[in-house]
């Protein structure tokens, strides 16, 4: 899609996300499609393809590009996976999603902003995209097990119903940590064992909810 951002996107992918070591030619070509300006308030269009988060609605925020890329990549996504997502927000990581994968499950607690990412999925046209208000730590058992999983808030351990959700073989990509900073940690299901190894240090909302933290 050409658009009046076509050139900032190009910037974005090369400058913060090639020349930082995101290598999967699929995700970069997926940032290079989605329009990220889409996915934030009108006043903020300019600064959408920005090296940094911005603001959304009810005090959230639509992740720094290059986190969306990186989290994105730890997936490895091929093309036929169904992939849950916790914390829809903008919609943004979803609709990324929604070009790598088969399908994309996505689950949002707050109710303004799942409805304007729903807008925006269907302007775009973005139809493989499956959205519900709910409490996501409990995840989505109707549609389960997925191949990959993806939380973009941050809580205090990995919610065990998502653990139960995730296929064999499938990866998880969440940040843990304290209500301030947070650990990306990358969990693996494989023949039954599932190991965990922890990433950079990132600075997401909180995940609250049953398996998170409580709402205050
Ligand atoms: N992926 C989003 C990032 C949004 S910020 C994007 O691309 O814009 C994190 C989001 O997680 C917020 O919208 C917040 O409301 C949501 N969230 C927090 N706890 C949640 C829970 N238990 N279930 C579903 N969504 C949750």
């Amino acid at each position: 899609m050409t658009d009046r951002f076509t050139t900032a996107r190009e910037r974005m992918v090369l400058e913060q996300l090639v020349r930082r070591g995101i290598s999967d030619t699929r995700v970069l070509d997926a940032m290079r499609e989605v329009p990220r300006h889409l996915f934030v308030e009108d006043a903020q269009q300019a600064r959408a393809y920005g090296d940094h988060p911005l603001p959304i609605s009810g005090d959230q925020t639509i992740s720094q590009p290059l986190v969306v890329a990186a989290m994105t990549q730890e997936l490895q996504l091929q093309g036929n996976e169904r992939v849950l997502e916790i914390g829809t927000g903008s919609g943004y990581q979803a609709a990324v999603l929604s070009r790598l994968c088969s399908r994309v499950y996505t689950v949002e607690r707050i109710n303004i902003l799942l409805a304007s990412a729903r807008k925006v999925f269907d302007q775009l046209h973005y139809y493989n995209i499956l959205s519900r208000l709910d409490d996501g730590t409990l995840g989505w058992q109707e549609h389960a097990p997925y191949d990959a999983i993806i939380v973009t808030a941050g809580g205090p351990e990995i919610p065990e119903p998502l653990v139960a959700q995730l296929a064999d073989p499938g990866r998880m990509i969440i940040p843990v940590g304290d209500r301030e900073v947070q650990e990306l940690h990358l969990l693996r299901k494989e023949d039954g064992n599932v190991v965990v190894s922890r990433l950079e240090s990132v600075r997401f909302v909180s995940l609250i909810g049953e398996h998170g933290w409580n709402n205050d």
